[in-house]
């Protein structure tokens, strides 16, 4: 069997496009299959319009939460209630095309445990946005040790073997690509070229991209931190270097060492460095905190379509 899991956040001029569209695939690939809707919160009709498919369609699930809980808790809820044999993952705006689920599922059978998307173009997308996710896939590559493939997203296809490791993982920090990548197996790409929404609004505004972005790097790595230890180790050698010229300037110069406007301008640069480096570490702080609370990722209100396992 096969499951779909769809993230929906506000989607109601979408969802019955996404509907139709991954009825069709999944009816063409003559496997058992299952749609799960993951309602985030949704405050618009997407819960339901989904509870009307669910009502006529016995293939099609819906998990609704208890309010919004972000993109990639929807999808950690999606894969904990899975249960195919492979699974894909797919945003519910159509950027990515399902056409090529069949593709993904050939790699699949060839061995493949992992088949993610790659984004070869971006369509219909400002200049901002695919310049910032440009810069975001090769900074996070080269901040982590693990292989993670660039201008990839969630578009995907994987294993339950693959799904049962991530689900293990106990983290409540949930970058998806990410763990996906460091549980390892086979994995290969698919390159395809990423429309842009069909219709509808971006659910990813320039704050949440930026807070993102932060979950991802402090997630898989700590070399900012590494960088503060070598920023705080070149500051001390340049300043040693400058004390040890101005007491030779002092003691066997008539050169009158300067004052303040000097002083200052050291004092203020490095305070501001040293508040950054604070910042950094809150960052990771914080999230440390975030994980010792434990709380749940996502809350369940309810849901459909689902048999007594669940
Ligand atoms: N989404 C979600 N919760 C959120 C934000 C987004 O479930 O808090 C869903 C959204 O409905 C969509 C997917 O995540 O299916 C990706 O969002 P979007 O297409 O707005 O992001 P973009 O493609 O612009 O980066
Ligand atoms: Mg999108």
């Amino acid at each position: 069997m096969f499951s779909v899991v769809v993230p929906v956040f506000n989607e109601e001029e979408v969802i019955t496009e996404t509907y139709k569209r991954l009825s069709g695939v999944m009816q063409g690939m003559a496997e058992p299959y299952e749609l799960i809707f993951v309602n985030d919160g949704s405050r618009d009709k997407s819960a339901a319009i989904i509870a009307g498919f669910c009502e006529a369609d016995k293939n099609v699930r819906l998990i609704n939460f208890s309010r919004n809980f972000g993109h990639m808790s929807a999808i950690t809820a999606g894969m904990e209630y899975a249960s195919g044999d492979a699974i894909f993952i797919i945003d519910a705006d159509l950027q990515d095309p399902p056409e090529i689920f069949p593709q993904m599922a050939d790699k699949w059978r060839e061995g493949y445990h992992v088949v993610y998307g790659q984004r070869k173009k971006r369509e219909g997308e400002t200049f901002f946005k695919k310049a910032s996710a440009k810069i975001f896939y090769r900074f996070i590559k080269r901040m982590t040790h693990i292989e993670m493939p660039v201008d990839t997203g969630e578009f995907r296809l994987i294993d339950k073997t693959v799904n049962d490791a991530v689900k293990k993982l106990p983290e409540k920090s949930r970058y998806i690509r990410g763990l996906v990548s460091w549980v390892g197996f086979k994995q290969t790409a698919i390159m395809y070229v990423r429309n842009e929404r069909f219709a509808g609004q971006t659910k990813y505004p320039l704050g949440k991209m930026v807070a993102f972005a932060m979950d991802a790097v402090t997630a898989f790595s700590y070399k900012p931190l590494k960088a503060a230890t070598t920023l705080g180790f070149l500051i001390s050698i340049a300043s040693f270097i400058y004390i040890a010229v101005i007491l030779f300037q002092g003691l066997f110069t008539d050169t009158t060492v300067d004052g303040w406007a000097s002083t200052m301008g050291v004092i203020l640069f490095t305070q501001g460095i040293t508040m950054m480096i604070l910042g950094l570490m809150g960052e990771y702080i914080g999230r440390i905190y975030e994980e010792l609370k434990n709380r749940p990722v996502y809350i369940v209100q309810e849901t459909l379509g689902f048999d007594e396992n669940h």
